[in-house]
């Protein structure tokens, strides 16, 4: 079973482009996550809800909120845990550090609701749409999750893209040592630090790396994405003397955090 906990929706996708697209990559479940602004193309919150309703059986949702906006991201947790999203999806590159006290009561009630958290990890990609926002790579250090981390040790975090290239001995660190820490291997940082990071890959704990493409669904092209981590994972993870973990990343430890937050799997 095939369980990606890192998508997105493109914004425009259409329902028969998705259909084809779930069919292409024959997943069991997707975390489908919300744009927390209109910055990247890929759609936010209420398109990701309609393609929920329109796909139950394969989409679960996570919320995007921008936690400066400390009140709008309080609405939307109400708002989106009610139709059944299961946690939130932060950006921090766009301009804020996730354990700032002055965010702390949104983790609060995400914590409070037993949610997900999914960060972005790594690499600043410039957006598309909001050229005023103070943008760097430095905000999404995984370190700058590990007070949240420790403080909310109910709630889950997932770290993007193996943590970030520059950035994953830290993610790998706190996988280790906090039983709420994942990390997912989502492209390019995800599938460039499972080929390069040597000696690391003994310190990772395997049972919480995730399955992630950043697959935009009803986007031309992004398939490429899924397929990419795909094979990865299938073929070179035992190339790099990691054979007994495939089944784990491609979906088993998926299936154990999706079912510890009440979602229902084939
Ligand atoms: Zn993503």
């Amino acid at each position: 079973m095939v369980i990606d906990t890192h998508t997105h929706a493109a914004q425009g996708w259409n329902e028969a482009d998705v259909r084809e697209h779930f069919q292409a990559t024959g997943v069991a479940k997707v975390l489908l996550s919300a744009a927390p602004m209109d910055f990247w193309g890929s759609d936010l919150n209420e398109g990701c809800a309609r393609l929920i309703e329109l796909f139950p059986d394969k989409a679960v949702g996570l919320i995007g909120i921008h936690p400066p906006q400390i009140d709008q991201s309080l609405r939307d947790i109400d708002q989106y845990h009610r139709k059944g999203f299961i946690g939130v999806k932060l950006m921090p590159t766009t301009g804020y550090y996730p354990d700032d006290e002055r965010y702390r009561k949104v983790f609060e009630e995400v914590n409070a609701r037993r949610m997900i958290v999914l960060s972005h990890c790594g690499w600043c990609a410039p957006g598309l749409n909001r050229p005023d926002l103070p943008q760097c790579t430095l905000y999404s250090h995984p370190y700058h999750l590990e007070p949240l981390i420790r403080i909310f040790p109910e709630t889950d975090f997932i770290m993007a893209h193996g943590g970030g290239r520059t950035t994953f001995q830290e993610a790998f660190e706190l996988v280790q040592y906090h039983e709420n820490a994942w990390l997912d291997t989502c492209p390019g940082h995800g599938t460039w630090i499972l080929q390069n990071a040597g000696a690391w890959l003994n310190v990772l704990n395997w049972s919480r790396v995730l399955f992630g493409t950043d697959t935009c669904y009803g986007r031309r092209g992004s398939f490429a994405n899924f397929k990419k981590v795909e094979e990865f994972v299938r073929l070179c993870l035992p190339y790099a003397g990691f054979p007994q973990h495939v089944e784990a990343v491609m979906g088993v430890n998926g299936a154990r955090l999706l079912k510890k937050h009440g979602v229902l799997l084939p």
